[in-house]
């Protein structure tokens, strides 16, 4: 599956705010985005570029891809399954997002930073409902189960991560057993339980309709 291979972190610079995906380390004074918040190919002296109304609005949408991990393609089918659902499009859609795997496992903490969440899964460490699950993108359903596979090196990878983020809160939808290294999902995600809430969606449900 196509990944972004760059450095992760001119991408938060892009977008001119964290995106949180190099796990702690974010919260530590290494960030670029507290360090040099500035555009790429930019320097400090330059002076912010204005937005057109298209460009705020585009903005929003690549910083969503972004903090997902989700290339136009994917996010395009993401958007036409929202539109189809009952409900507000935009929320819809962040619901969506949200009930992706690998969001699901970094949401709690069994890794170390989502594209981490994504490695775990796509090399085989994680099954839901008994079932391996290899697919980052699989989408979690009120009710279903995930947990380690029953191999080992499976468990202590996610117990060493467990361990790392013993501070982690995870949303309310799901529910975490640590001892048992196992996650319950209780619901379908709210709009408050999304963990960016400075997302504007309707940005993103204006630009995707022309
Ligand atoms: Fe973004 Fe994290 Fe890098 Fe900071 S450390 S710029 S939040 S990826």
């Amino acid at each position: 599956m196509a990944r972004y291979h760059g450095n992760v972190c001119r991408l938060c610079r892009r977008e001119g705010g964290k995106l949180f995906l190099k796990g702690k380390r974010c919260l530590t004074e290494k960030c670029s985005v507290d360090r040099r918040n500035v555009a790429p190919g930019l320097d400090m002296r330059s002076r912010p570029r204005r937005l057109s109304d298209y460009g705020v609005h585009l903005r929003e949408k690549q910083k969503v891809k972004r903090i997902y991990g989700v290339f136009e393609r994917q996010f395009k089918r993401y958007f036409r399954m929202a539109e189809r659902m009952k409900g507000n499009t935009g929320v819809n859609l962040l619901q969506i997002l949200e009930r992706r795997l690998d969001n699901v496992v970094d949401a709690v903490g069994m890794s170390y930073s989502r594209p981490h969440a994504r490695q775990l899964i796509n090399h085989g460490h994680f099954m839901v409902n008994g079932r391996k699950v290899d697919v980052a993108s699989y989408m979690v359903s009120p009710g279903d189960v995930i947990k380690p596979v029953n191999k080992e090196a499976s468990k202590t990878l996610v117990s060493n991560s467990l361990e790392l983020n013993v501070d982690a809160s995870p949303p309310g939808w799901l529910q975490v057993d640590r001892e048992e290294g196992t996650i319950t999902v209780a619901g379908i995600p709210a709009r408050e339980d999304i963990r960016f809430q400075d997302i504007r969606e309707q940005f993103i449900v204006e630009l995707c309709s022309k």
